[in-house]
Parts: structure tokens; sequence; C-alpha cells
């Protein structure tokens, strides 16, 4: 960076968001000081942390109060504090960063609070503090790091700001407002409106999304630089290179947690940033001065220990040091940093508890192993300061434009955070929780942009191809998935054999890599309540784990499959050459002491002709105990073939690798089940429901592994989600429905690390008992039924309902349909307290259950456990309906309360165990200590889980850190106690419906044939099915795509048609001159300046897409009639493949384009697909593209649409399926080769004044306002929610595919909540597509005047008054600002449009189709269907009669925009009245109105009531709309 040519002052805002801003805004500052400027810095951080750096009288640091608080707007203890209590006295609070719960968790109800308090509320005064203070420092250039004041106070002083910064506060409390509630908006539009007073973003590595800002310009890292070599620095501390060291750097560490000398593995030492003074560390722990430059003690150490956050990262980077890192409570942030940790092979990942109950050693063991790789510059700070200066001197840079996918992925992103439900959500949503997955490898690449490919496909390890399916971003499957790929590298690689397991050595030699691979995963579940009462028919409630089972199945001829030696050898033996093997491998083998493998011939599961019995199955597995295991797995195959009458003709090769740990009562088994038969039935093309799906495992359970469980288990792993409890009546298996978990509220699971006990009943003999019961109950019932009989009937009602009852107990199908009460007052004392079997037996015959087997010489304990499931029966239904109760502390001591009475029931049905009793005793000492007792509690019950005697306690509590440090407690004790320390399961799974995936082996060593493709309709979206499919081999040639308004690569089904049938591609856009020229009637210009520019960022977004995928786009100049024949003669196209368009100026540049084409004889037919060689002509093939429901898929002709729409969207929702987005290769080459590919565009070209559309920012503003409006309606209860998406633009260019906005919706609504506004969106889309089929039918009576119902009426054609109305100067504030907004940005409201609409049309008697011809003209998203489609339908000519309104202005005035903000905002005039007074301003005030209203109060100016009175005659017949 070379000298200034002239100093200037900077500005330079840091945000109060952790010391990591201050860190790199001193490495920026640092160099624009060394160019010779002055820089003020107005920051929180404490001095040291500028001046150890710039020692320049050129610093001017400004104290502001940048606070880090937590809940209580109390300053944080521990290293922030630190930090942070150097300030001198409060200045002012600019921006006071997220509020903290604790070291760990932001809080983000109180960091908007705390926002709204110190930023919002004081906002004026901040404002003039520091417009005064810019101009008394003579600012030249203000920047922000990323205070949004700063750039609105920048603008108000009349300086210019620019904004350095990996993340924004829009997008950050966009997340916090989900939580918060929606009246909170405003914030973030306050935000998003600052910010857009900034020119432009200079974006760091490892970035958020920020919607707010348009131009973004891409710098490396900034760090701080190093001032001592690592040796130095060694020596300076006396560490010698043999000590192994970490740096534990964290900021604000927990409260009251102590460092001990066990948590590092003998010969570290951990060198503590931030410590305070009266913290005694252990001698292996080594205390660093609070001012110490961390940088040289970071680059020193081996690795690093910390929480998130930009400093760490990039400094982690940098110098190259893993990360040890633990992860943030809803610290947005986070996901895309951990990414880029991720992506340079820099970071572990350790967990909380191991952090704090110090078990470092195979955390700080493994990031020794990593070779940190960021190799993408450091030297951001130099960059960016380079940047600012030239900025400031004026220099325009050429931003990189944040591509069109990339804005729309970050207004989604946004646009779905703010329209979520108030208070549903408290939790990061899945998908942007695993945002690393969703938006590719390489988010925080400084060198990569963000592509449509990474935000929109998701992520895959770079060998190998997901083919189809969906990780769902979770992160065990994405692991899972790059093992499988890499074990074939064990062979390949040649790594010493003796290094591999055993298992991972046979699972090497089960695939064949040439062939699709099929995945699965299934989690495993806490039993939160109902337990054993399920096989009684209970309700249940059970939440699905986190941890999870994955399956890979290998469907293979057998002549393609790789057999191991022994099967191999065996098939040899038998002489018949390859028959169909199965193959099984399933890690985990060492833990649980058993066989890694399993193999039989599919031919043992007959028996003779007919299939095996699942008896002789169950002898068939039991046969070898270490291989016993198998029967869960390869069981699915046999019920499969049994239930379903399935033939598998193939061999089969299947790897189990699961996490859900066995013998623990989490449900391992079921998951290993469903996960295996969802890819064995994936593989096979079987559609399973997963309903049925569960209920097929249960059979594999029941009866080939012979375990007689319930259901509840298999339903929980197929059907249950993510922070929901599955309820179900097990009934058999009815599935009510998923409860949420209530924020407030936390289930754990404490492992006992008890398998069995011994003394205890076990499960068996209590379903018996229970099944006893019901039979002994029933008899009973009968006995007392033929008593009423026997003494004759009475006529009394009441006693009827008495036999009525008694009826339905003799016929008792469950037990849990009998109450307590009824149990209590009839049975209880019939019921023996134990049986011997064989009396039973003798007495009753039969339990029926047909999974158990009465032991004639074994006693049951029979009362315990039939009251057991009656009662449980009720308390888990209590449990239900308390969990969706008013939040408050009787309910958790409830849902408590009834977990330990469970607890308690299955102690007396002789199912507990010391384990789990110890453990919820240890729960209960918690619950009720001293501690505990003075401050809120935390935990409230415990119980025993599952099958009971041992395995899992079920613990309830307050969803905070102190809980979960009791939790650790508990563990703790608990291994004090028994030696064994438990596993806690905590969390749950984020997507438990089986994601089924094909894998295909991409790397060419292992690839032998070509291509692969998208393709499918789903019948499940988280279940897409796809087929590997190479370009067929007979399609040659080269074909044309022809672009028209379909400006997309995905799902666009034009150029996948056009791939799949040729050799190579030309895609062309043709710059059409009519499109250019003037509008029909009245001659404005027919394509504005904002839509032109926004059209040439679409094309330019294209081109690039097109080159991503190896090829291009054409762009020529002219009309495609002319174009594309000669393109087709020169090239030798045997067809032009284009999107079918509806209206007739479309129509008929397409029936030019055919007619020429037909004219063009090829020059040779050779190399011609043979389709096409015979005529040597070249085809259009016109397809559909443009609506979300597929014009095929219509229940009825176009020509018969009904006439009103409700009719359609009924008619189309109810008989019609919207298609799967159609997926393009990944490459779409070769292209044509082609010497000039043309240029985008500009804006002179086209022939319009160059203007920036500047869309993003105008519907930002416009976005604002909007919610602004919606706000205050919503707060005074009169309108519903009103989320304007901002997709017309996009969709009217094609550049974005309605069917892709349905599968997003869609996947959003499975993720997280279906709702109005969710399903709003595609309410408004089938009005598109409605608008699009009614052009096929209405043809050119749309643009006629008396419309598609042919209505006469006397318009008039007034200059003046249609003048007036263009301007925005008809004297009406709403209809003027609506226009002012449309002349300004391109844009305007759907209600707006009907606004002025209708003033035009009813209260001017303009005709309609100027009004028409000028949305033409302005509107970026003109269509001609939805355009004139709704101004027939506003003019009251369109083809729904009842469409016909008046809107009356005042009215709409005050309903949707009642404190006047909107009409303000765009009317500077209006602005100083008051809010009652903006609408109806007066005369004197604004300016006078042009004409009357029909239905008002208002009095026209004398100069223009002439034109209503020309009007007198026409009468007005359509509705009025108040
Ligand atoms: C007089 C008049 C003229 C219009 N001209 C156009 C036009 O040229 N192009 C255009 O795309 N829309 C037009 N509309 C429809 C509507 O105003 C815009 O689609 C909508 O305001 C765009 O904003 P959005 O994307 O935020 O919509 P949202 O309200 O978020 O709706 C989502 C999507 O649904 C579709 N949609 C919503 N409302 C309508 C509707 N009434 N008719 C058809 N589709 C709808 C759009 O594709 C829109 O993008 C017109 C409406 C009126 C009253």
């Amino acid at each position: 960076m070379g000298a200034a040519k002239r100093p200037l002052v900077f500005a330079y805002y840091v945000t109060g968001h952790g010391f990591g801003h201050a860190t790199r805004v001193v490495e920026v500052a640092r160099h624009l000081i060394l160019a010779g400027h002055d820089v003020h810095v107005v920051t929180g951080a404490p001095d040291y942390v500028f001046t150890t750096e710039i020692q320049s009288p050129h610093l001017f640091l400004r104290k502001v109060c940048l606070l880090f608080c937590n809940v209580h707007g109390e300053l944080l203890r521990g290293s922030d504090e630190t930090v942070y209590s150097l300030l001198p006295v409060v200045q002012v609070l600019l921006d006071c960063g997220a509020v903290q719960a604790d070291a760990l968790t932001v809080d983000r109800l109180a960091s908007l609070e705390k926002y709204s308090e110190t930023a919002v509320v004081p906002r004026e005064t901040i404002l003039a503090t520091e417009v005064e203070w810019l101009k008394s420092i003579k600012a030249d250039f203000v920047v922000s790091d990323v205070v949004p004041v700063a750039c609105r106070a920048a603008a108000d002083a009349g300086i210019r700001s620019v904004c350095v910064t990996n993340f924004s506060w829009d997008f950050i409390y966009a997340e916090y407002v989900m939580a918060a509630g929606h009246h909170h908006r405003t914030i973030v539009w306050q935000i998003a409106e600052d910010y857009s007073h900034c020119e432009f973003l200079i974006r760091l590595p490892g970035y958020c999304p920020m919607p707010a800002f348009r131009d973004a310009i891409d710098v490396p890292l900034v760090v701080r630089r190093l001032h001592k070599p690592r040796e130095e620095i060694r020596k300076e501390l006396g560490i010698g290179e043999d000590v192994k060291t970490v740096i534990l750097n964290f900021g604000g560490q927990p409260s009251g947690w102590t460092l001990q000398e066990k948590f590092l593995p003998s010969g570290w030492l951990c060198l503590v940033c931030g410590a305070s003074e009266s913290l005694d560390l252990p001698p292996n722990f080594v205390k660093l001065a609070k001012d110490a430059y961390t940088p040289d003690l970071i680059a020193a150490s081996d690795c690093m220990l910390g929480k998130i956050g930009y400093g760490t990262v990039s400094e982690a980077l940098a110098y190259k040091i893993p990360f040890v890192f633990v992860r943030r409570d809803y610290f947005n942030e986070e996901p895309f940093l951990r990414n880029m940790l991720e992506f340079y092979q820099a970071g572990v990942e350790m967990i909380r508890r191991d952090l704090l109950t110090g078990h470092w050693g195979p955390y700080l063991e493994h990031a020794l192993s990593l070779k940190p790789s960021y190799e993408g510059g450091i030297n951001g700070g130099e960059a960016a300061a380079k940047i600012l200066q030239d900025t400031a001197y004026g220099k325009n840079y050429a931003a990189d434009k944040l591509s069109g996918a990339r804005r729309l992925r970050d207004a989604i992103v946004l646009g779905y955070q703010l329209q979520r439900a108030p208070g549903r959500d408290l939790s990061i949503p899945d998908w942007y929780a695993n945002a690393e997955n969703e938006l590719g490898l390489r988010t925080g690449s400084p060198t990569t942009l963000m592509s449509e490919d990474t935000f929109f496909t998701p992520s895959r390890p770079e060998d190998f191809e997901i083919l189809h399916g969906d990780c769902m971003g979770l992160s065990d499957t994405m692991t899972f998935l790059k093992s499988l790929s890499e074990l074939d590298g064990i062979l390949v690689s040649g790594i010493t054999e003796k290094l591999q397991k055993r298992e991972r050595k046979a699972a090497a030699g089960l695939f064949n890599w040439e062939e699709d691979i099929f995945v699965a995963r299934a989690p495993g579940r806490l039993d939160v309540m109902g337990g054993i009462a399920d096989y009684s028919g209970s309700l249940v409630l059970q939440m699905p784990t986190r941890e999870a089972c994955h399956v890979a199945v290998q469907k293979l001829h057998p002549s393609k499959q790789r057999l191991w030696k022994h099967a191999l050898a065996r098939q040899n033996a038998k002489g018949q050459g390859p028959t169909p093997v199965l193959q099984i491998v399933s890690y985990g083998s060492e833990l649980s002491n058993r066989g890694p493998t399993f193999d039989m011939d599919l031919s043992d599961f007959m028996d003779g002709d007919q299939l095996m019995s699942y008896e002789n199955a169950r002898s068939f597995f039991a046969r070898d105990p270490s291989q016993r295991w198998a029967a869960y797995i390869a069981g699915t195959i046999l019920v499969l073939m049994k239930e379903l009458g399935v033939h598998f003709e193939n061999s089969i090769s299947v790897l189990v690798s699961s996490a859900v740990p066995e013998g623990k009562g989490v449900s391992s088994s079921a998951a290993v089940e469903v996960a295996t038969m969802s890819a064995i039935a994936a593989s096979h093309g079987l559609n399973i429901e997963p309903r049925q799906l569960a209920l097929l495992c249960q059979k594999v359970e029941n009866h080939v592994v012979g375990a007689p469980c319930g259901v509840m288990d298999q339903m929980t792993s197929a059907c249950g989600e993510a922070n929901k409890l599955l309820a179900m009546v097990c009934q058999p298996a009815e599935v009510l429905g998923l409860v949420d978990i209530p924020s407030h509220i936390r289930f754990w699971g404490i492992d006992s690390g008890i398998r069995h006990s011994v003394g205890g009943a076990d499960y068996g003999s209590v379903r018996i008992g229970a099944f006893m019961g019901r039979k002994i109950i029933k008899s009973v019932a009968a006995e007392l039924l033929s008593q009423s009989t026997a003494n004759g009937l009475t006529s009394d009602d009441l006693e009827e309902d008495g036999i009525e009852l008694l009826e339905t107990e003799a016929s008792l199908d469950y037990l849990c349909n009998l109450s307590p009460h009824r149990y209590e007052a009839l049975y209880v004392n019939q019921l023996p307290q134990t049986i011997l079997g064989e009396a039973f037996l003798g007495k009753y015959a039969d339990h029926n259950d047909p999974v158990t087997v009465i032991d004639t010489k074994r006693n049951y304990g029979l009362r315990a456990a039939t009251r057991h499931p009656i009662y449980e029966n009720f308390r888990v239904k209590a449990f239900k309906a308390l969990l969706t109760s008013a939040t408050s502390d009787d309910q958790l001591t409830a849902l408590g309360e009834l977990l330990y009475q469970c607890h308690y029931s299955y102690s007396a049905c002789g199912l507990g165990s010391d384990g789990t009793d110890r453990v919820v005793q240890l729960v209960q000492e918690m619950q009720h200590s001293k501690h505990s007792r003075a401050g809120e509690g935390t935990l409230y019950g415990a119980k025993i889980t599952g099958g009971g005697s041992g395995g899992t306690v079920c613990i309830v509590g307050r969803n905070c850190l102190r809980s979960n440090e009791q939790i650790i407690q508990i563990q703790k004790r608990y291994e004090g106690a028994t030696g064994y320390l438990p596993i806690v399961f905590e969390g749950s799974s984020p997507e438990c419906a089986p994601t089924q995936l094909e894998l295909n082996r991409q790397s060419t060593r292992f690839r032998v044939w070509g291509r692969t493709r998208w393709s499918g309709s789903p019948t499940r979206p988280s279940r897409v099915t796809l087929r590997t499919q190479c370009r067929p081999e007979k399609e040659k040639g080269v074909a044309i795509v022809w672009f028209r308004n379909d400006l997309r690569i995905l799902d666009n089904e034009v150029l996948h048609t056009a791939w799949a049938s040729s050799q190579a591609l030309l895609p062309v856009y043709c710059v059409d001159p009519r499109l250019f020229g003037a509008t029909h009637h009245f001659g404005f210009p027919k394509t504005g300046a904002m839509r032109s520019q926004f059209l040439i960022e679409c094309l330019s977004d294209l081109k690039q897409n097109l080159m991503k995928r190896g090829l291009n786009l054409l762009i020529q100049q002219g009309k495609p009639e002319q174009i594309l024949p000669s393109l087709a003669k020169a090239y030798g196209v045997h067809t032009v493949y284009a999107q079918k368009e509806t209206c007739s100026e479309e129509v008929n540049v397409e029936k030019l384009v055919s007619k020429n084409l037909r004219k063009v004889v090829l020059p040779s037919a050779e190399g011609v697909s043979t389709k096409h060689k015979s005529s040597n002509v070249t085809n259009l093939d016109l397809i559909w593209g443009c609506t979300m429901y597929h014009i095929d898929d219509l229940p009825f002709n176009c020509t018969s649409l009904p006439d009103v729409y409700t009719q359609f969207r009924k008619s189309v929702e109810s008989n019609s399926t919207i298609r799967s987005c159609i997926k393009v290769p990944a490459s779409l080459g070769p292209m044509p080769d082609v010497k000039d590919w043309g240029c985008i565009p500009d804006a002179s070209m086209l022939g319009i004044q160059p203007e920036k559309a500047c869309f993003e920012r105008n519907v930002v503003h416009r976005g604002r306002k909007r919610s602004t409006e919606t706000y205050k309606v919503t707060r005074n209860g009169m309108l519903g929610p009103d989320y304007s998406t901002k997709f017309s633009p996009w969709l009217a260019f094609g550049s974005l595919s309605p069917r892709f906005i349905y599968e997003e919706v869609k996947r959003y609504e499975k993720l997280r909540v279906s709702n109005d506004s969710t399903y709003w969106v595609l309410f408004e889309l089938i009005w598109r597509d409605y608008f699009i089929f009614l052009s096929i039918k209405a043809g050119n009576s749309l643009f006629y005047v008396g419309g598609p119902r042919g209505v006469q009426t006397n318009w008039s054609q007034d200059q003046a008054l249609f003048d007036a109305w263009r301007n925005g100067q008809t004297g009406y504030p709403l209809v003027d600002a609506n226009m002012k907004e449309l002349l300004a940005t391109g844009f305007m409201s759907n209600r707006g449009r009907q606004i002025v609409c209708s003033f035009l049309v009813r209260d001017m008697g303009v005709d309609w189709r100027i009004g028409a011809e000028w949305f033409e003209s302005c509107l970026l998203d003109y269509d001609p269907c939805s355009n004139y489609g709704n101004w027939t339908y506003g003019a009251g000519v369109g083809n729904d009669p009842r469409e016909d309104r008046y809107f009356s202005i005042l009215k709409q005035g005050q309903s949707y925009d009642p404190d006047g903000e909107f009409v303000a905002y765009w009317l500077p005039q209006v602005k100083p009245l008051p809010k009652e007074k903006r609408h109806n301003p007066g005369m004197m005030m604004y300016m006078k109105p042009i004409v009357a209203l029909k239905f008002g109060n208002t009095k026209a100016s004398g100069a223009r009531r002439g034109g209503v009175e020309e009007k007198k005659g026409k009468s007005y017949r359509g509705n009025r709309v108040q």
C-alpha cells in the first residue's frame, strides 16, 4: 500500500461483538496509518489492544461503551469482564453486541431488548451525537465493523461509508427475532436500512449471509502479524520443544470452573489467556499476562483450545495451529466459521461436557494429527486498507456483485427467519445450523464465490457423488459417507493391513465401487414416557436420539459381487457358479465382543420350495452366538420376503455403522432394523411408508430375533422428528402426531451401565403378567355381565350404561383402554399378586399374547404388571397435556412427578435396577438440595426407560446451563459411587425419517461409465429417488438451448432435455430489439431502464452458471427468428429447445423461429442424432416450464379453466401434484467450438439510459416499509401476516423456478413448521399459475379494452389525469406514494398495485390499458399474464365478475398504513404532518386532489373537476372494498 496522496481522516466504528473484531480492526487501521492517514477508532475495547500494535500520533481512540452483558444487563464474569471493566465512564452505547447468558450461550431475547434499549430508543440522540462528532473530527470516510448506526450517521453527515466484516446484524437479529416474536422485526429492518447507506462491503472469509449489502469485495483473512518467532516465545516462557503446548483462548470462561491438573495428558502444558488474577492454576497450566500478545503465543503453541469466534478461527488458520473448539449455543456466525475450519482441516470439535469435565486428552491428541492447510493469504488488513483508501480518494471499485443466486439465497435465509411463527422455534433451525453442508464446503474460502450449486444441492465429499437424496445437513451422515468413500482407499493406498481393524478391512472388500450404494440413517430413541406399557396399548412419548445408525447397501448381480475368501471358497465348492450371497459387516464389534462379519447364501432362507419359517430363522441365527446380531439385519430380508413377497435375486452387501450404543435402552436394535430395511427397500425400488416399515421391523425383532418388543422403538426411529416427542398409541401403532418439546424444557438420558439386573423380573415375564391380567379382567367382566343378565335387566339408564361398560371390558382389547378408576372399583381385588404359570393356564387356557410363552413352572407377578399399563397410560396423557400447557414451575414439577411415579411403578413390577435407582436418587438429591431450592430448580424428575432392569434413565429439567452442570455432577457422582462413567444422551436427532442416498464413486480411478443425472419425481421430498443415467449413446449432434424467460440452470427442463438428447449444447440468448421498443398503444418504453438492468444481471448470472458447468452463453443482438436458423446451420443443430410461452407476442416469435428453421437444410447428417437424421432439418421443441403445476398435470384442459380462481386452486390442489425439480448434471459440456460468445449487453446497447436498478436495495427498502406496516397493523390486531417474498422479478425472468420455491417451502415445513405463512407463498404462486393458464384460455382478449368478458366501457384517455397518476401527483398520498415507489424502484406491493389500479379506473375513469402499459414499462417483474390478468380483474373486465372491486383510498390507508409511515417515506411533504393527517392532509398541506373519490368525501380541485364530470355517465358496477 503506497503512501497517501493526501492524508485522510477515517472514522472507524467497531462492534461490541467480541474481541476478535477489535483485533482485526487494528490491522486495517495500522495499514491506513502507515499510509499516512489519521484513524479515529470508536471502540469499547481497552487501549492496549490498539496501542501495542500502533504507536502513532495518527491513532485516536474514542471510547464508547460496547458492552457484553448478561441477561440482567450486568457485565459478564471472566476474561471479558477483565477486558471491559477497564472502560472509562460510559459515554454512549452504539451497538451492544450479543448479550450472553453465559460464556457459551447467546441470549437472543435479551440481545434484542438490549439493542432496542440502547440503539433504538435513543436513536435520534445517537445520530445527532455521531454526526456532530464526525463533523468535529472532519472525517473524510467512515468505516464500520459493523455498527449499523455508523453508516446512517455517516450519511447524515454527508460522509461516505464502507463496512468491513464477516457478519452483519440484520442476519443475526433476524434469527433472534424468531425467538423473540415478530414485534421486534422493525429492528432488523432498521439495521438493514442503516447498512444500506454504506457503499459496499469488504467481506472477510468465513462470512455469514449478509442480505443488506448489495455489493461485496472479498479480501483474505485479517490477522495480526507475528512479532516474534516461535522458538523465541517458547524460550521466553521456558517451554522446551518437546513439551506439547495448548493455548486456552476462551474469553469469558464459565463461572465456577476450575482448571485441574488431570485435564491435560502428561507431557502437555496449557497457556491460559485472560485468566483473572485470583484464579489459581495447577502446575501444568501457565497464566499469561493480561496484555500478552496472543498471536505470538498461538503460533508458539501446538494447538489452541477455545470457543469459536472470528479472531480465534482466523488466527488458528493463519498460523496453521489446530483448533479444538467448543460450540456456542445460538451463536449465528459459528456454522460458517466452523465450515472454514473444517475445510482447511484445522478444527476438532470438543463437546461441552468434555470441556467442562476435563476430558481433553483425546481431542488434543487428535488435534496434533491434523495438518491445517490454509493457504489463502493473511494480508486482509492491508488489502482492506488499500480498498478503503482508494475508495476514499474516489476510485470506483468494480465490486464483485453478489450473484443473483447468492443474493436470493441470502434473502431466502432472512425471509424464512422472519416468516416464522413467533415463539415457535427457540433453537437454531437445523438447516441453518448445518449450513456448512447446505452451503458447500467452500463457504469460507475467499477465492470461491458462493455458487448456485453449493447452495442448492447438498454438499458432498470430494471423491464421491451423492446421486440422489439428501443428507439433511447431518454431519454424522456426511462422516459416514466420507468413511465409506475412503474404504477402498484402504486397499488402493496400500496402507499396511496390520493397521486396519478387521472390520474395516472386511468392509473395504464389501462393495463394488462401480455400482450404486444406498445409504439410510435411523436414530435411536429415548423413552420419555410410556415404555413397557406399549404392548398394552398405551400412549407413549418418544424422543429420537441424536445418535443414529447408518446402513449402506449394495444390490449386485452375483457375478459382480466381491466375495470374501471363505464365501468364495464355499461357492466354488458348490460348483454352481455365482449365486446370490448376503454379506454383512457391522462396525463396533470390538466394543460388544462379537464377530464383525456375517455372510449367508440367500438360498439359505429357503426350506425346499418354501420360505424358511420364522421359528427356523430364529434358530438359524442363534447357531453362532457371535453372529446372532445378524438376525436384526438379515431378518429384514426374510420379513420383506415373507410379508411383502419380495424376491431377492441379486446379491446384497450391507455395511452397518451405528452410533446408538447397544444395551443402553435407547433402542439400538430398532435403529439398525429401520436403517437396514430402509436401505434395502431403496436399493430394490420398494416404496414402504414409514409406518409400515416400522411394523415390518417389529416383526424382525419379534419373529426373527425373538425379542418380544412393542413397536414404539421402530416407529420413533422411522417417524420421529428433532426437538419433538413422537406421540403414539400402541393399538397397535397409531401415530398421533408430534409434540413440540417446549424450549424451556429439556430431556436427558443417563445410562446406568447396567445391561440387566440379575435379580429383577425380566421384561418378558412382566409382559406375560400384564396379558394374564387382561385375561382375568375380561373374564371377571364377563362374569359380572352374566350375573347382571341373570338377575334380569332393568330399564334404568344408568345401569344400562354400566352393562355397556362391562361388555366392553369383557372384550377388552388393550389393558390401557381400562381407566384407573374402573380398575380400582371392580378388578383390583380379583387379581392375585402372583400366579404360577400352570395355575393360570389351567384356569384360563391362554394369555393371548402371540410373542410370549408362559413357563408353567414360573411364578408371574400379576397385579403390579397389570396395574402399571393402566396407570401409565393415564400418566402419559397427563404428561402430554402438561407439555402443551402454559409455562410455569408447577408444570415442570408435575412433569417430573409423573416421571417419578412411572419409575416406581417399574420397580413394583420388578423391572428396576440398582443403577437406575441410583441415578433417580441422585436427581432427587440434586432437585432437593439447598442450592437448588434457593434458586430456580433445574432438574425435576427421572425414570427408568424402555424395557427396564437397567439401561438409561430419562431426566426432565429446565433447559439451562445450570441443568447441564447438574447432569455432569450426577454423571460424576455416579462414577464415584460405581466406577462407571455413564453416557449422557442429550439432544434429539435433526432428521429421523431414514434418508436415502445413492452413492456412486466419481473418482476417475473407479468410474467406468459415463455421466449421471438427477431425475425422478419424489413421492416424499425427503425420500427422493434418483437413477443414474448415461447420456444415451445414440443421441448425437448439437442442440441449441434458446433461453427466453427461463434464465436458470436449476429445474430447467429445456436445458436438461437438450443435454440428454445431444452430444454438445449451444446455449443462446437473443437480445430481441422488439423487447426494447415501445408498448403497443401508448408508446412507453417496452422494457424500462430498471428491468433492462435486471435482465443484464440475470444474463450475467446465467452465463457464469453455465460456465461453471462447462458451457457458456452465446449472446446475440437481433431477432431469434433470424439468429437461431443461422446458428442451426452453422453448427448443424438438430433441435432448438426452448420454453413454451403463452402470450401472442412470444408465440408469434415461436412461429417465426419454427418457420425459418424449417428452411434450414443441414449440411450433412453425419454425427447428427439418428432421431433427426432422416429429416435433415432443425426442429423447434417447445417445452413447458414456467408454472408450478405442469400444464399436463392439470385436471382440465386450459380451454375449460374455471373462471373463478378459488375453483381453479381447489381443483389443482386436490387433483394435481407438483412435479419435482429437474436437476441438471454438474457438467453440461462439451460445448461446440464458438469463436465469439458475445458479451452481456450494457444499458446503452439496449437503448436505455444507464440507471442502477438496485433491486435488492429497493426491495429491501420496500420490505422494510411493508414490515413496518405489517408490524403496526398486526399490533393493532387488524391484519394477518403479510410477508412479501419479492420473488416476482426472478420468477418473471425465469431465474427462479416456482417448483424450486415449492420444494423449499415443503422442505422448510418438514424441518420446522407448517403454517399459514408457509402455505401462503404457495397460494400466491397458484395465482401466478392461474394467470398463465388464463392467458391460454383468454388469448388476446386479455389485451383488449373489453377484456375477456368483452365489457363495453367509455374510458377516458385524459393525458393530464394519467400524468398526475403516473408521476404520483394525484393529491392522494397513498396513490402518489405507490406511484413514486414504482418510478424509483420498479416495484410496488400487490396491495399498492390494486389501489392505484382501482384509483385509475374507478376514480379517474381512465382506460385501464394505459395503466397496464405503464406497469409493463416500469415493473421489474413485468409478466404479460400476471400484469394483464390483474389489470383486467382490477378494471372489472376480467373473466371473473366477482373480482370487480373498488378500493377506497382512505380506508386502505387506515387499514394498511395506519400511521402513514409508508406515505411519509415516499412523500417528504407529508412527513412533518401528524400521523392521522398523512392520508388526508388537506389541500393546504399537500396538493389538491385531482379528482373526487367515487365513494369519498374529497372535493376535486376546480381545475380538474372537468375530468370527473366527463365520466358522470359511466355507471360503476363493481363491488366496493372497504
Ligand atoms: C394491477 C396489477 C398488476 C400486476 N402485475 C404483475 C406483473 O406484471 N408481474 C407479476 O409477477 N405480478 C404482477 N402482479 C401481481 C403481484 O402484485 C406481484 O406478483 C407481487 O406483488 C410481487 O411481489 P412478491 O414477489 O413479493 O409477491 P408475494 O406476495 O410474495 O407472492 C409470491 C409470488 O406469488 C405470485 N403472485 C402473488 N400475487 C399475485 C397476483 N396477484 N397475480 C399473479 N401472481 C401473483 C408472484 O409470482 C409472487 O412473486 C400484479 C398485480 C396487480 C394488482
